[in-house]
């Protein structure tokens, strides 16, 4: 607990929050300097990396390799795979470390992540390099991962500020406060599809808040959370707060959801493991003296809605980019797009006119492809089998093979006359397959949006006002869009987050994240009289 004074001198000295800009590739500096990055870092692939427990390096006996899914025989680095011992040990690391962490001064730990978001910026262009490479990202996407995680470093360092101002409660005869404090020890485990955003995200709120954890990185995309892990020792986070921990879920994930030290989880992912992880978390084991807290952030199935009083060529644009953008490996992707009847023949023209132009494949190294691999064979295998099942449920009008050639390259895929309870409009692919599906009018599709066990994003393009009014109350999910797409949250805009099997509607990078990785206490003081 510390004085608001010097709390309040510290958000004035660092000013609001703004949104960290993004590149604009059409300058030829901007060009130049990411192609230097790209050579840098190609020159640098193939290392060994430890895991980090306790500010200690450690080699563990079995190594996990990661891949450039665009060459899949180019080894990006070779990891150690951590097993239960080694879960075990970075648990209790980051137990010792939050005796001493969590009375860190809040204006210590925030400094600590804008020296984060500082380095950060410094090394943009070669964060971002390392996303094409070990991701399969394209230039923007990768760029625009490397300005989400800078964001969240940024806000939440002021949002923990905000939250540390005292209280203070005026009752006849006492003084009353509510104080923030830390919950423990956390368990932090991302998915490979923003792996910097998404795991500086999570993990960056946890710390901030005084805790300490172990951050677990998606099997797919250990690289850059080990660039991560740098820069935070950078940064000054002292040994022992963030442990990282490479290996496989079901192994090192599942030991530290386990572990009786653990006090919270925080996870996104598919909704199975994200479910497995919530019944695990439930059950108490020996030793363990609370009710372990979870928050969960899962699939979706994006729906974009287009009535027959929207501009169709913006509508038509808008629905290629929310289904294809990083090849359709987005939560908030739009993999459904609902049509209403009078206008439906109308815009499955122009999206199928505006396809070639907008959905380049090729690697994504390259500038000019638009369209990466997808991130594994596993990945690329699942995204095959659904069109195979689109095939036989709708009418393939776009794409359908996988190029004849290295990587885990697939079509974009566009399969038209779909039902609303057909396999491809109800489950998640998370792939570049788009379901198109025709409505009776807008409230219709407004009813089949809403027919799925998820509800992260939405999208509705329509300029009728009254019609917008009833979606906003009825179209149910977290993070909902008019006249846009359905992807592209940004940090203290759009806080994401969704409803259902989507998740526990977290709102990351809104003003509400930070309870989750806190607990208040009250303190009431009866004064003298
Ligand atoms: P997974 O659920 O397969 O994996 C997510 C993380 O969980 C990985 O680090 C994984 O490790 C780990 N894990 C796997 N099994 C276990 C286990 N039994 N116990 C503990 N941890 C485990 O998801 P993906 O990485 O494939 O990511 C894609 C999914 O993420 C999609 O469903 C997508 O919708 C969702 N997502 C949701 C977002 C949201 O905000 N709602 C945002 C982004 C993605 P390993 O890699 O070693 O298996």
């Amino acid at each position: 607990m510390q004085d608001s004074q010097e709390v309040r001198a510290m958000l004035d000295r660092i000013g609001e929050f703004r949104n960290e800009s993004l590149t604009d590739f059409s300058l030829s500096k901007n060009e130049i300097a990411f192609e230097l990055a790209l050579g840098q870092v190609i020159s640098d692939i193939g290392r060994k990396h430890p895991l980090l427990i306790g500010g200690e390096e450690v080699y563990t006996g079995q190594t996990l390799k990661s891949t450039n899914p665009a060459r899949p025989r180019e080894v990006i680095g070779v990891f150690s795979r951590a097993g239960a011992v080694e879960a075990g040990s970075a648990i209790e690391a980051a137990g010792e470390a939050f005796e001493s962490w969590s009375r860190t001064p809040t204006t210590e730990r925030a400094a600590i992540l804008l020296r984060a978001a500082e380095l950060m910026r410094a090394r943009r262009h070669e964060l971002s390099a390392w996303m094409v490479y070990e991701v399969g990202k394209n230039w923007v996407e990768a760029d625009a991962d490397t300005v989400e995680a800078i964001d969240f470093l940024e806000y939440y360092a002021r949002q923990m500020l905000e939250l540390e101002l005292v209280q203070v409660i005026q009752a006849p005869g006492e003084r009353d406060t509510l104080h923030y404090i830390p919950l423990g020890v956390g368990a932090v485990i991302p998915p490979w599809n923003f792996p910097l955003a998404i795991l500086v995200g999570m993990s960056s709120a946890a710390i901030v808040a005084g805790n300490t954890i172990v951050l677990k990185p998606a099997s797919d995309a250990p690289k850059i959370a080990w660039e991560y892990a740098r820069i935070l020792g950078e940064a000054g986070l002292p040994p022992g707060v963030c442990n990282l921990l490479t290996g496989p879920g079901g192994v090192a994930g599942e030991t530290l959801v386990d572990h009786p030290r653990t006090r919270f989880i925080a996870f996104t992912g598919s909704k199975e493991v994200g479910l497995r992880i919530h019944t695990r978390a439930a059950r108490p084991r020996p030793g363990q003296n609370w009710i372990k807290r979870t928050i969960l952030e899962m699939g979706g199935k994006g729906a974009v809605i287009v009535d027959e009083t929207a501009d169709l060529d913006a509508a038509a644009t808008g629905i290629l980019v929310s289904a294809f953008g990083y090849q359709g490996q987005k939560c908030s992707a739009g993999s459904r797009a609902i049509l209403v009847d009078e206008i439906y023949d109308t815009l499955l023209e122009k999206i199928l006119e505006q396809a070639p132009e907008m959905l380049t494949i090729g690697d994504p190294a390259r500038r000019e492809h638009t369209l990466g691999p997808v991130v594994s064979q596993r990945q690329y295998e699942t995204v095959l089998d659904y069109i195979e099942v689109g095939k036989r449920e709708g009418q393939l009008l776009y794409g359908g093979k996988a190029p004849d050639r290295d990587g885990y390259y697939i079509e974009p895929t566009i399969f038209g006359g779909v039902s609303p309870d057909a396999r491809i409009a109800q489950e998640e692919i998370f792939g570049p397959v788009l379901a198109v599906i025709k409505a009776r009018d807008w409230q219709h599709a407004i009813e089949i949006a809403n027919s799925t066990e998820f509800g992260l994003t939405g999208a509705y393009y329509s300029t009728d006002p009254e019609r917008l009014a009833y979606a906003r109350r009825e179209f149910h999910v977290g993070n909902l869009y008019f006249n846009r797409k359905c992807t592209g949250a940004l940090v203290g805009i759009h806080p994401f987050g969704g409803f259902n099997m989507s998740g526990t509607d977290s709102k990351a990078g809104g003003p509400d994240y930070l309870l989750l990785f806190t607990q208040a206490k009250s303190i009431a003081e009866k004064l003298p009289e």
